[in-house]
């Protein structure tokens, strides 16, 4: 028996194709396909898992398109992909696959990709605290941070979740901060084992806060290599 959606599902997936991009991926979490919106009422399958689940999606969401008033039709660099067999690589590949979609993200003002943006003069700022609920109905506080590039097309302000800009950029801009006074940088072990060998006082150890500033929670507990500002390195 064929696939039906309900009426919810299909005014979701109504709002949400619309609300895609001429250019735009639909990739949904887990279940290894991929779309890529080619026109107004057009999607083109871009990959698919060789894996009869990823299979019985696509079929799933062929309903969904063609209920929605959608065409499918199969893209010129449609690919099949063996899917990875445990569930470390599995994770690996999705985030692989996440950083390879935020590779085309654009600016919604020009246009011009967000990649090749000046991504090191990224600024990681504080936004808030808040009281987030957990499932058995008590709240925990977490703090909500905001990474801030500069469009190299227009020169538009564009903020992101940091998470976002981490899958954008890599490790490399994304585990360094800088407060008023110094910048930080997350040291990796083979470093932090040299400076502690040579007696390295620039060292430091992230807490809570730095030169008087909240620091970014996904720094909070690594060693960091500081450089004062207005100082030699
Ligand atoms: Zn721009």
């Amino acid at each position: 028996m064929e696939w039906q959606p309900n009426d919810e599902t299909m005014t979701w997936a109504k709002e949400h194709f619309a609300s895609i991009p001429t250019g735009g991926i639909w990739a949904p979490d887990g279940a290894g396909v991929q779309y890529r919106k080619m026109e107004e009422d057009t999607f083109a399958l871009m990959m698919m898992y060789n894996h009869p689940d990823a299979e019985d999606f696509h079929q799933k969401f062929m309903v969904l398109f063609t209920a929605a008033g959608y065409k499918v039709v199969e893209g010129d660099e449609y690919q099949v992909i063996n899917p990875p067999m445990n569930a470390d690589d599995q994770a690996r590949m999705d985030i692989e696959q996440k950083q390879l979609l935020a590779q085309g993200w654009k600016c919604g003002e020009c246009g011009y990709m967000l990649h090749e943006c000046n991504l090191s003069s990224v600024e990681h700022e504080y936004v808030d605290t808040v009281d987030a609920p957990l499932s058995d109905g008590n709240t925990h506080t977490i703090e909500v941070w905001a990474s801030k590039i500069v469009c190299g097309g227009c020169g538009t302000d564009i903020v992101m979740e940091p998470d976002d800009f981490h899958l954008l950029a890599g490790d490399e801009h994304f585990m360094q901060w800088a407060s008023e006074s110094a910048h930080y940088r997350a040291m990796p072990r083979h470093l932090v084992k040299q400076a502690a060998d040579a007696g390295d006082t620039e060292v430091h150890l992230m807490g809570g806060e730095a030169d008087g500033q909240k620091t970014p929670p996904w720094l909070w507990g690594l060693v960091c290599k500081r450089n004062a500002f207005g100082e030699e390195e």
